[in-house]
């Protein structure tokens, strides 16, 4: 069965952010990164910017001197990282198989919702209208059977593309295009490959492979491969296999214990059923904090025996919790994770430790969350 993969790219990603919240800079050649004058780079530029030839990771100079006129803004990471934890929420509604490449950029697998929701093309437009209703902001994607098409695809129509790409057009959208749109190639290989005279994909699909293997070596079969298209990489599902995490930022900075610790538990509810759902144990629990002033820290434990268990989870991050002076730093952000993940050894684990009641208990919310959905239940304040 031919897969559905989608490739959900930002457009201009900080650039847009800063004039969404600034109207000012509507039309603007925006520049987001290093000031004009500093050593440093551009880590974003707007599309009017790019047409003076301003791109990311230029020197911030070099971006000055070709757009003097450029309104050059400091990066504020903490606002694009709530915008992007947006976005990824959108995302995961779709489907839980999500490949985060960076902050704004991701691979899913549809494959499997395509039922649910329409064909690809109709999940596609539904993410494009979702983000922007959500976040004012527009997306690129692309649609095709495998990764390699879908990052190509969503690049070729930008800003605000939908493009697919299929089985049936693959290889003759990818012939006329450079040698250098093949994943993993660089400069490097992209010189060798024109001494070559192979400018175009279109060259080496045109070329036998023992013929490519000749004049390239060992690279041949898999550079072969994707000019015709043809990628196998799965999407990999980063949180179903390192880590299973929650966070939340308080609507206003904090650093009333009760609060804290009632956010915490409820975070250790959520990563617990995420444990449980997804058939793992976590072995080291993370706990995060995020003060006022944005230093962020992380303090991890690793636990004798692996758990899905909640209450333990709450236990250890509790700890965690209590080793931290957060009288005087108030609190903005706090996550809980469990990490080093392995095959959970529910029954003897709980059984064992005498915590049956608990299990069921954690079983029985579960089935109850599946039914009600999350926010339907929450447990009561057995916290001080
Ligand atoms: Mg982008």
């Amino acid at each position: 069965m031919n897969h559905a993969i989608l490739h959900v790219d930002m457009d201009a990603f900080y650039a847009s952010v800063e004039v969404r919240d600034n109207p000012a800079l509507v039309g603007q050649p925006v520049i987001v990164g290093a000031g004009p004058h500093d050593r440093g780079v551009v880590a974003a530029a707007s599309y009017e910017a790019r047409r003076y030839g301003v791109h990311s990771a230029m020197p911030a100079r070099t971006a000055y001197q070709l757009c003097p006129h450029g309104i050059f803004i400091r990066p504020d990471m903490a606002k694009y990282g709530a915008v992007s934890r947006q976005i990824m929420t959108i995302l995961e509604t779709f489907t839980p198989a999500i490949e985060p490449v960076s902050i704004d950029e991701a691979f899913l697998d549809v494959t499997g919702s395509l039922g649910l929701y329409g064909d690809a093309l109709t999940i596609a437009k539904r993410i494009k209208a979702e983000i922007h209703a959500q976040t004012g902001l527009t997306a690129s994607v692309g649609v095709a059977p495998n990764k390699f098409l879908a990052k190509l695809a969503s690049d070729l129509n930008k800003p605000d593309g939908l493009t697919v790409l299929t089985e049936e057009t693959k290889v003759q959208v990818l012939a006329p295009l450079p040698v250098a749109k093949l994943w993993g190639v660089g400069k490097v290989t992209e010189r060798r490959l024109q001494q070559h005279n192979l400018r175009t994909i279109g060259d080496i699909q045109r070329l036998p492979v023992a013929e490519l293997r000749r004049r390239i070596g060992n690279a041949a079969e898999h550079l072969h491969a994707l000019a015709l298209g043809e990628d196998d990489r799965p999407v990999a599902t980063d949180t179903a296999t390192k880590s299973i995490s929650s966070e939340h930022t308080f609507d206003v900075d904090t650093a009333d214990m009760a609060q804290i610790k009632k956010s915490l538990l409820a975070q250790c509810e959520e990563v617990g059923a995420r444990l449980r759902q997804e058939k793992v144990a976590a072995r080291t629990v993370q706990l995060k904090l995020r003060h006022a002033d944005f230093t962020t820290l992380t303090r991890r434990r690793t636990l004798p025996q692996p758990t899905q268990d909640e209450m333990q989870l709450y236990e250890v991050a509790g700890h965690l919790l209590a080793a931290e002076n957060i009288a005087e730093k108030r609190i903005r952000l706090i996550g809980v994770g469990g990490s080093n993940l392995v095959a959970p050894v529910i029954q003897d684990d709980l059984f064992d430790r005498g915590d049956e009641k608990r299990a069921r208990l954690a079983k029985a919310v579960d089935e109850l969350r599946d039914k009600l959905g999350p926010e339907a239940i929450q447990r009561g304040s057995a916290i001080t």
